[in-house]
């Protein structure tokens, strides 16, 4: 009786997180990540629970045989689900079905051969092997590919590795004992059932929670970001060197401020298009100059800023150069125009700065050397002057000293 209250208690929790799973997937058009599957999983164990209470106990029979392929199909959909929230688009109900119908000839062929307890046997060591995969892999998705989800992988982990040992404890009990031990109201059994009910209660919850930080992250990535070049805007650079002026041992930064030499000319003969391809061109370049950990941004138009961190003022001219020749020396391959772009920029150099106050002045900075730049003749690289004509840089190094 408190077996059935309980894995009917079970079956309620299932069935109701599964439609509130299916109502976060259809608030989620174009990427459900994966809760369409989360609540196939909760549905087909549901399924299995149900089975089992109209049952009561271990017996041979079709509605049994359906039993087993559910209980190990639900697990197989929850990595499904998993999957297409780290973003791959795997098929769901082809696998699941393949599944049954091989799992399903298998029970057949296993009760035949070698009984019932066989067959039970078979489904606990199955199980087994297949949680203990899953603990496996959300360890190493904790590790590589969720690196940014490490504290929720080891509660995950945690938790499927509880299903892994309760399989691997019924095994060694059908083993020893035969099907007695899977009577529904023996202690094992009603251990298993508080543990799978106790589980139906934490995991859907954490499951939204792990939907809710990837959308928030979406939201603020979405926030700091350039659409066209995924480059930070404004707001977010400056977001990211607080954060960097921050940490301690911050060390002074310098900023760039590259433009795009007669960009008007390139959206008036190729259109807008070619005029964003550019954009994107120049974007994909910097990003591939600048050393990791460097902040790069698009603040509209044709101008993008990079702040480069941890460097004397050699190495910025250096960087700023190899960037300008770099741009000047690659064709841009323009869907719809004939014969490749090309074309060149104008960078200003700030001098060096502390602190995320610093920024407008290094980019009034930047800018005016920029200016300078195109005065001269465009496709070059300004450092910014101190008021008597010194570069910047000098006058802040000779200020180090005195
Ligand atoms: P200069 O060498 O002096 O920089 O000349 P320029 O023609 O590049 O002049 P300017 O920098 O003022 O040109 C900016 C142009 O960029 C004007 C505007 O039409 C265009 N533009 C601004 N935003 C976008 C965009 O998102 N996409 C495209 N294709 N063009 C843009
Ligand atoms: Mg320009
Ligand atoms: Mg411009």
């Amino acid at each position: 009786m408190v077996a059935s209250t309980l894995v009917g208690m079970l079956c309620a929790h299932l069935l109701c997180f599964s439609g509130m799973f299916l109502l976060i997937s259809r608030r989620l058009p174009g990427n459900r990540m994966g809760m369409d599957v989360f609540a196939v999983g909760n549905l087909l164990l549901a399924g299995a629970y149900i089975l089992q209470l109209v049952e009561g106990g271990p017996a041979w029979s079709a509605m049994s045989v359906v039993n087993h392929c559910l209980t190990l199909a639900a697990p197989i959909a929850y990595v499904l689900g998993a999957m297409r929230f780290f973003g791959h688009q795997v098929r769901l109900w082809r696998p699941l079905i393949v599944f049954c119908v091989v799992y399903g000839v298998a029970q057949w062929w296993v009760q035949a051969q070698s009984g019932p307890e066989a067959r039970y046997a078979m489904l606990a060591a199955s199980a087994t092997l297949l949680f203990f995969a899953m603990t496996v892999t959300v360890l190493y998705g904790g590790r590589t590919f969720a690196k940014d989800l490490f504290g929720e992988m080891i509660f995950f982990a945690l938790l499927i590795g509880g299903i892994c040992v309760l399989n691997a404890l019924k095994f060694l009990k059908i083993v020893d004992g035969g099907l007695d031990a899977l009577h529904m109201d023996s202690r094992f059994q009603m251990i298993f059932y508080i543990y799978m009910s106790t589980l139906a209660t934490i995991v859907p919850p954490s499951i939204v929670w792990l939907v809710l930080r990837r959308l928030t992250d979406s939201l603020r990535n979405m926030a700091a970001r350039d659409p066209l070049t995924d480059l930070f805007n404004r707001r977010g650079l400056s977001d990211a060197l607080t954060q960097y002026f921050n940490a301690r041992n911050a060390a002074p930064v310098y900023l760039l401020e590259l433009d795009v030499d007669h960009f008007k000319r390139i959206n008036d003969s190729h259109g807008h298009q070619a005029g964003d391809e550019v954009i994107r061109h120049v974007a994909n370049l910097l990003r591939a100059t600048v050393r990791r950990g460097d902040l790069t941004g698009r603040f509209g138009g044709e101008e993008f800023v990079a702040i480069i961190l941890e460097a004397d003022v050699a190495d910025v001219m250096q960087l700023a150069e190899r960037l300008r020749v770099s741009v000047e020396e690659q064709p841009i391959n323009v869907a719809g125009v004939d014969k490749p772009l090309r074309c060149t920029v104008t960078i200003g150099v700030s001098s060096r700065f502390h602190g995320a106050q610093g920024l407008d002045e290094a980019l009034r900075q930047a800018d005016s050397a920029l200016y300078r730049g195109k005065a001269a003749g465009r496709n070059r690289v300004e450092l910014a002057t101190a008021p008597h004509g010194l570069p910047a840089a000098d006058i802040e190094l000779a200020g180090a000293h005195s």
